[in-house]
Formats: C-alpha cells, structure tokens, sequence
C-alpha cells in the first residue's frame, strides 16, 4: 500500500477519486472564477446600461457553482477520495485540498437552494436602496431594507445551530475557527491602548505637518511610481494588471491571473501608492500559492470562490504588512525617498526624509473608515463589530442605529457625523449582508505584527534589506510560510504553525504604541 502510495505521489495523484474530487471542484472553481471576472469588470470598465443583465449572469453563475458543489455525486466523490488520502501526511497538499473542501461542502449542504435565492434577492435590492440612501443620506428609506437582510441573515445562523452566539456562524464565514467571545476580548484590549492613544495623539495634532502632500502630484506620474514599487516588491505583471477603480481591490481570477485596482488623488500623495502597495499584498498571496492547489474553489460566505485563501484576516495581514510595516516604514523611504523625490522634485525637493516619514503617518480622527490612518483604524471597526453584534444577538433595533453610531463614535473617536451618509450609511457591507467580515480588518492587522515579530527574529538583517528596496527574502519568506498553503490550514492553524502562538493583539500594540509615540512625543 505505501507503496503504491508513493508510487501514485511520483505521479502526483492519490487516487482516482481524489482525482474525480479536483475534476468536480475544478468545474465549480471554473465558474466561480468566471463571475468573478464579471463582478471585476462592472467594476472597472462595463457601461452603466449593463449592470441588469450583469446581475443576471452573475446570479445564474453563483447558481449553478452552488448545484454542483452539493451534489449528491460530490458528496459520494467526496468520501472515497478522504479514505484516498487518510494515510498520507495531513500537511500534504492532498490531504489540506480534502479536508478544506469537506469543509465547505458540509457548510453549504447546510443552506437550502430557496434560502440562496431570497437572500441574493433581499441583498440586490437593499444594495439598491443603500446606494439611494446614502446618496440622500437618508438612513429611514433603507431600514426596511435593513431589517430585511438582518431576517435573512437570522434564518442563515439557524441552519448551524447549536452555537455559543448567533454571531460565531457568521465570523465562521469569513474567520473559520474564531468565536465572538474570542473576538470581544481582543476588541477589549484595543480599545483600552487604542482611545487613550488617539487622545493622547489629538491633543499634538500639530507636531506633524502633512500640508506638502497636499499640493497637486500629477496622476501618472503617481501611477507609475506605485507601479515600480509593487513590481520590485514581487507582484507579477505577467500574471496581473492594474485597473482604475472608483475603489481598491484585488481579485484572483486563478494563479495565473491575479487583478488590482486603483485610484489616484491629483492632490493628495499616498492614496495611490499605498492603495497598490495593500492590494499587491493581497495579489502577491494569490499569485504565490502552490500550483498543487489550483482549480479549487473556496467558500467565503455563502458564496463559492475562486480565491483560495486561508482566510480574510490572514488576506489582511499579508495587504497591511505591505502597505503598513513596510510602506509607512523608515527603512522603506529610505531606499525609495531619493527616487520619489526626484519625479516630484517641486514638491518634495526640501522636505527631509524624516519629515516625510512623519507626514505619511500623520493621525487624524476622522469620520470616514476607508481614509483612516493605522492608528484610529480600529476604532472604526470596533464600533461596526460592537454594533453588528449587538443586532444579530437582537440587543440593537435596526431603528436605533444611527443613533448607536453617532454615540459611540463621539465616545472612540470623539467626533460626531454631521449626517448618515457620512456616518451609519457609508460602508456597502451590511447592505449586501456581509455580517462578521468588519473584524476580519482588525485580525489582519493583529496578525500582520505577529508575522512580522516572527519574520525578523528569522531574518535579523530584514530591516537593512527594505532600506536597500530589496525584498526577496522578506517576499520568499511569506511565500514559503503563508502564500504556498493558500487555504490548506484554517487560519488560527495556519498562524499557530508559523509563529507557535494563538492570536495575540500584545505585539500589535507594542508596534503601534512604540511607533506613534516616538513620531508624536509622547511619553
Ligand atoms: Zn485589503
């Protein structure tokens, strides 16, 4: 038997029914990639004309990946192929394809086909009405809509009961293995570094000055100095492209064909360069995962994907590391200050390096989540995770909650939105039913430091490399410790096996607190 076990492994198949099992999964991924090529292109280049009948083969697609992956068939292909792989090592790639698709398989076979189709029709038609309401700022014309996705999204959480909280079902979605007390505790910590920081920070808004990055840049030239910096970061343009989008995102199509988009600020450096500097992060895990794993579909909410990733809070640590502990980092303007300021040398030509460093982490409470800082991030999310729990537990009515976000963003941020555009209504989330993705932000975050301790006790020179803009063994190591696995290993696994420890917010605060104190001098 081990022999022919190894003998089946030089051939690099297990089994004629694990190779049945990656045929059907591989034309379920087909078609969840294909719409996700749709929902990239209305997203980038269709006329407004198309967006109906977009709708339409978006749905019939998710639809049919849907039929295929619960299949009785599957089920049966299923089953043979894990006694196929019960011997082998369970870190193999065979065995993690198996046991991830086991996984989804039984999640999905939980949710009836009817569900499926109220819930895209609920979700279509409030995404509708938020794109109406938030234009008028007018948070009364959506709560029925509101209400309704909540409804939907409470006959969801029953079909995997028992549970601890209502809430654990839908953080499972997106965190697979993470539980709302875990999350509760975690948000606890921050919150208590977090508040006094960004007060403490608020009373010397002065000692950083970010005015030079506010004068005219030119668009092109910001766009193709973001262009040379993720391509020396490792994002492969032979196997991805940039996009201008009204929003930043990446989509991973296959290995071989990772996306990302962008926009830029004519007058405001560094939306632009740190937007593709976080979404290279997402597409350079996605173009990094081992060929043993392509064609497999993964489950992200109820919806089969493409992408096939651990999780979006370890899809987060890889973006934030890019963007954050090294963008916003002395070490990395160190290598490329002299080049940025030789495009803009009107702009930039007197300002000394530090006072650019300083500059691009300035911190300022401000209302909306998608332009915050890394040091009043969180507290934007801990308010939508606070809130978000609190309506699926059933202590918040949907009525009361713009005025549950106005209060509590007086109390973490000490601002209060003028209106609910600029406030409850501002994140497309919660109108498309996304319901306990918020906190996956924030565990990337918390991860990304984890990662980050663990990369530089095993690469003590990483810090002189980034000031040479070299980032091959910074980029191999994440390729060989997070990017190859994809979604082999749930998260908490995945983050145990690389650094030995749980999720833990302490090296996150220490990063943050070291880092903002020093800029603002504070004691
Ligand atoms: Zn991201």
């Amino acid at each position: 038997m081990a022999g022919r076990l190894a003998e089946q492994k030089k051939k690099g198949t297990v089994g004629e029914h694990f190779e049945k099992l990656r045929e059907m999964a591989g034309r379920v991924f087909d078609l969840a990639s294909a719409s996700d090529l749709l929902s990239w292109d209305m997203q980038t280049y269709m006329p407004p004309g198309g967006a109906d009948g977009r709708a339409f083969a978006m749905a019939t697609l998710a639809s049919l990946a849907h039929e295929l992956f619960v299949r009785d068939d599957f089920g049966e292909t299923l089953e043979a192929a894990e006694s196929e792989v019960k011997d082998l090592d369970p870190d193999s790639d065979e065995a993690g394809i198996v046991a991830r698709l086991r996984r989804d398989f039984d999640k999905t076979r939980r949710v009836p086909s009817d569900w499926v189709a109220v819930s895209l029709r609920t979700v279509g038609l409030a995404f509708n009405a938020w794109v109406a309401a938030r234009q008028a700022s007018d948070f009364a014309a959506f709560q029925p809509h509101m209400e309704k996705v909540l409804g939907v999204k409470r006959s969801y959480v029953s079909f995997f009961e028992p549970y601890d909280s209502p809430y654990d079902p839908l953080l499972d979605d997106y965190e697979p293995g993470l539980k709302l007390a875990r999350v509760r505790e975690i948000f606890g910590e921050l919150r208590e570094v977090q508040i006094p920081l960004v007060q403490a920070i608020s009373e010397r808004s002065d000692a950083v000055d970010d005015s030079f990055l506010r004068l005219p840049y030119d668009e092109q030239a910001q766009w193709d100095f973001g262009l040379d910096v993720i391509r020396d970061l490792g994002y492969d343009f032979e196997r991805g492209r940039q996009d201008k989008a009204p929003h930043p995102f990446s989509t991973a199509l296959n290995r071989g064909d990772v996306r990302i988009t962008n926009r830029v600020s004519p007058n405001h450096f560094g939306s632009a360069l740190f937007g593709s500097m976080h979404e290279a992060g997402h597409a350079i895990y996605s173009q990094g995962i081992a060929p043993a794993l392509d064609r497999i579909p993964s489950l992200s909410g109820s919806t089969l994907e493409g992408a096939h990733d651990a999780s979006l809070g370890v899809q987060e640590s890889q973006s934030r590391m890019l963007e954050n502990l090294v963008g916003r980092s002395r070490a990395f303007w160190t290598a490329y200050y002299p080049r940025l300021q030789a495009v803009f040398p009107e702009q930039l030509g007197d300002v000394e390096v530090d006072t650019f460093y300083r500059a691009i982490n300035k911190v300022a409470r401000s209302l909306i989540r998608v332009e915050a800082d890394e040091a009043t991030y969180n507290l934007h999310l801990l308010l939508r995770f606070e809130i978000e729990a609190d309506l699926i537990e059933g202590n918040l009515a949907v009525a009361d909650l713009p005025e549950a976000w106005n209060s509590k963003m007086e109390e973490y941020l000490g601002i209060t939105p003028p209106d609910d555009r600029r406030g409850v209504l501002q994140d497309i989330h919660w109108s498309i039913g996304l319901f306990g993705y918020f906190p996956t932000y924030t565990i990337g975050n918390i991860i990304s430091v984890q990662l980050w301790q663990k990369l530089n006790a095993e690469l003590p020179d990483l810090e002189a490399q980034i000031s040479r803009g070299n980032f091959t063994e910074l980029v191999g190591w994440l390729h060989e410790n997070v990017h190859r696995h994809g979604g082999k290993y749930e998260p908490m696994d995945l983050l145990k096996r690389i650094t030995g420890e749980e999720l833990n917010a302490k090296p996150y605060l220490e990063y943050l607190t070291g880092k903002y104190s020093e800029i603002y001098g504070l004691s």
